[in-house]
């Protein structure tokens, strides 16, 4: 699914509006709700997620200590070219046959102290998302009563780490696509390539029977090219 429709004005006001969200509205949120992990391990299996996505610190600190094995390109192509290259704007961790995440392994997570920035602050979150009746909000915290327990009291300090990392990761995923989508602009220029919906589809349909495609990944501010096929990306 082609998920390239942000333009950069809105991604920079999106950038402006979660920095400057009042600290003492999200902390009023996030200690009313007293969200605690209870160590279901909900969060890091398909139930939950079907990828976690690496800002590029995430990719390069796991990249550094475990290898390329455990990361892929994330789900969800952004653009293809009309050669029939796909263009993403990060990394994803690698998934088990049955979709939960490759580092979950007997109950917990096998590489906590790597775990990527979506991991530290899930499910704290503030981005925008519309509502029932199609208005555009912030929401603040993800799949809530689904996991973990309620009504716990945490100390301002631990309220404000919490909403430093969130806000953290918001606008460094925003930033990140932002710098994507410049730099796709500029690398169709210069190559002059084009983008084309009737390419996406048609690799796509050539990708879910099995075939190699070439996925151009966004980071540390160049393209890297992986070939991925549907066994490998989602085995199983
Ligand atoms: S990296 Fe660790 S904490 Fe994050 S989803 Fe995977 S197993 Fe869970």
């Amino acid at each position: 699914m082609n998920q390239f429709k942000k333009n950069t004005t809105n991604i920079e006001e999106e950038i402006k509006s979660i920095e400057s969200f009042p600290d003492e509205h999200y902390i009023k949120i996030v200690r009313e709700v007293g969200f605690e992990c209870d160590l279901c391990g909900k969060c890091c299996t398909s139930e939950f997620n079907d990828h976690v996505f690496l800002l590029d610190d995430d990719a390069a600190g796991i990249i550094g200590k475990t290898g390329r094995d455990f990361i892929r390109p994330a789900p969800y192509f952004d653009v293809c070219d009309n050669l029939g290259r796909f263009y993403v704007m990060g990394y994803a961790l690698n998934t088990k046959p049955n979709g939960d995440c490759i580092f979950y392994t007997g109950g917990r997570c096998e590489h906590y102290e790597i775990r990527p920035l979506i991991c530290r602050i899930f499910p704290y979150m503030l981005h925008r998302e519309s509502d029932e009746e199609g208005n555009i909000e912030f929401r603040q915290i993800g799949g809530l009563d689904m996991h973990g327990s309620y009504h716990n009291e945490s100390s301002v300090e631990e309220y404000k780490e919490i909403l430093k990392n969130v806000k953290k990761y918001e606008s460094g995923f925003l930033r990140q696509k932002l710098e994507f989508i410049r730099a796709i602009e500029k690398y169709f220029k210069e190559n002059n390539l084009k983008n084309s919906q009737q390419m996406f589809d048609r690799m796509m349909r050539l990708y879910q029977k099995g075939k190699k495609i070439e996925v151009y990944v966004f980071f540390r501010g160049r393209f890297e090219k992986e070939e991925i096929s549907k066994q490998i990306n989602n085995p199983g």
